[in-house]
């Protein structure tokens, strides 16, 4: 992540967005065209999703390449390893790296349906997965040739940069967490492997985030830990996003979008909350904020917008 820049007096909050992989050539377009929006109002970092098994592991990459070339944006790669042998991580690992892609959010990812625990090939865990980042990219040249600008066919040699790796975390508990401290716990192993910051699951409440870092620092977790915010436009995500993380429903939310008639006023509702979510979790020293963008920039933007992290949008 990069370190907080000061614009007219006031720290800036970083901020990132999450992005997946489009379905279809016309979506793949219109992804490049938020990928500008969103480059745009200048975040730390783009990341894209990766589907567990590797179901989007080409798409994924191309968005990925898109964002490294075409803007001036950090992309960051998802990554699972569920499914994967030691050697068909290792291989795809060193794929994103030479597509240039230096930034990677190590995750286990969830067995396909019908799959179960049992059958999760040779990586079983996140933090495994974030030791294999880091041993693929020490086996590299520490060295890279860059172009000397002016001099055709000369190079000179630079240190190569070393891999930011992120991993997510669990404010409210993973869904089959068994006790309340494992996550606490997982995020302290995976610390420990050589993460250097951690992404959580959405939540609702500021108190959800805030009390999750204090008890994951009391244990000993020092890394940063980035407060992850979805804005919850519709009754329909709310529902699916319940059923992918175990949440509870947060009943206050889901009544204001129930009752509200227009699709225009539950954006405008699922807006606030993911605002008033935003500043308070910075106001209680979150060290910034990542957006579920659902690949639309515009509700993401106004959210940054009214918490006060980027200036109001003009239309
Ligand atoms: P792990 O950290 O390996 O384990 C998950 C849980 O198991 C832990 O939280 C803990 O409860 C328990 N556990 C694991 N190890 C230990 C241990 N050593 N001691 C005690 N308990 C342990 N999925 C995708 O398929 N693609 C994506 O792109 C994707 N992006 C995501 C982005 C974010 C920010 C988040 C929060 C989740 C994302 N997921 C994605 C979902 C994720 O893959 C699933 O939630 C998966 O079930 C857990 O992954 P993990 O990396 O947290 O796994």
């Amino acid at each position: 992540m990069s370190s907080e820049t000061e614009t007219s007096g006031t720290p800036r909050v970083p901020f990132s967005f999450e992005l997946y992989p489009p379905r279809s050539v016309s979506s793949e377009e219109a992804l490049h065209d938020t990928v500008r929006c969103l480059a745009a109002a200048g975040p730390d970092f783009l990341s894209v999703t990766y589907g567990a098994g590797g179901s989007t592991g080409g798409r994924s990459l191309d968005v990925l390449r898109f964002i490294r070339t075409q803007t001036d944006v950090e992309p960051l790669a998802h990554l699972t390893c569920v499914g994967n042998s030691y050697a068909g991580a290792a291989t795809l690992i060193r794929e994103f790296l030479d597509a240039g892609i230096l930034s990677f959010l190590a995750l286990r990812g969830d067995p396909p349906t019908g799959q179960t625990e049992d059958d999760l090939g040779d990586l079983e865990s996140a933090a495994q997965l974030v030791q294999l980042i880091d041993r693929v990219q020490a086996e590299r040249a520490p060295y890279e040739e860059a172009p000397v600008p002016g001099l055709p066919g000369a190079a000179r040699v630079d240190p190569r940069r070393k891999v930011n790796i992120a991993v997510a975390a669990f404010p409210k508990g993973h869904p089959r967490a068994t006790h309340r401290t494992q996550d606490v716990e997982a995020l302290l192993a995976k610390q420990a492997a050589g993460a250097t910051f951690a992404i959580t699951q959405l939540f609702f409440h500021p108190d959800d985030y805030l009390a999750f870092v204090e008890r994951a620092r009391s244990a000993g977790v020092t890394i940063p830990i980035l407060p992850g915010i979805m804005p919850i436009t519709s009754p329909a995500r709310l529902t699916r996003v319940l059923e992918l993380t175990g949440e509870d429903l947060p009943s206050e939310l889901a009544i204001a979008l129930d009752v509200e008639p227009t699709a225009e006023g539950r954006r405008e509702i699922g807006i606030e909350w993911a605002a008033r979510l935003a500043r308070e979790v910075v106001a209680g020293g979150a060290p910034g904020v990542h957006l579920y963008a659902f690949n639309q920039h515009e509700t993401v933007l106004t959210v940054l917008a009214e918490a006060g992290i980027l200036p109001a949008l003009r239309h």
